[in-house]
């Protein structure tokens, strides 16, 4: 699947980077290819008319947005997909702010933030945000706003999964893996059965638990 990548100028290509290799290979381990195609941020899309953007799958916005905070305020997304009647529309943002939020209010888990290298600190933005990006792109692909107790599509995280080294609870699930290389497949009955049932949450809500 061909991935759309838009990113904010402000922030850095290598944290960019690191955060579309996590998820590329959060999605290569359960067996499925996403490719890059990083194109310039649109500031007014009707400054070019006659600029026409390759058609893509999914796009990706990389960005400072904060969203909109769930039921717990304390709680900001990384990541969001909207949701029209029951399908995922094709846009996902992934917030640089709300993650680099995140990293300093976990210094209990990462340690002084401050001291941080700038390796050091976009090696752990990038777990954050390429986990969040993975799981948002779970949603499109299974076009369905279902969390499950387990796996990618796990809603809330705790600081210590989201930065740890170790990507274990971030797995695709067999039965997950099968509806979408049905969906992808349009001929197998499985995909004509039609789409999952949806609940009723049009934002994601990704952050801090227990506050
Ligand atoms: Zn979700």
């Amino acid at each position: 699947m061909i991935v759309t990548v838009a990113v904010a100028p402000a922030i850095s290509p290598s944290l960019v980077a690191r955060a579309m290799e996590e998820a590329g290979d959060i999605w290569r381990a359960a067996g499925f290819m996403l490719m890059w195609d990083r194109q310039p941020v649109a500031t007014n899309v009707n400054a070019a008319p006659g600029l026409i953007t390759r058609p893509s799958a999914l796009h990706v916005t990389i960005g400072d947005e904060r969203g909109t905070p769930g039921k717990d305020p304390h709680v900001m997304p990384l990541g969001w997909i909207i949701f029209e009647a029951e399908s995922p529309q094709q846009e996902v943002y992934l917030s640089h702010a709300n993650a680099m939020m995140l990293l300093q209010a976990s210094e209990g888990v990462v340690g002084r933030v401050s001291t941080l290298t700038i390796t050091e600190r976009e090696t752990l933005l990038g777990r954050a945000m390429g986990r969040a990006l993975a799981h948002e792109i779970g949603h499109y692909l299974l076009a369905s706003k279902t969390h499950t107790a387990t796996g990618v599509m796990q809603a809330k995280r705790g600081a210590a999964e989201l930065f740890s080294r170790s990507r274990q609870g971030f797995q695709l699930q067999a039965d997950q893996r099968r509806l979408i290389a049905a969906r992808m497949n349009p001929t197998s009955p499985v995909a004509r059965a039609g789409r999952v049932r949806l609940d009723d949450a049009s934002l994601e809500r990704k952050g801090r638990e227990g506050r």
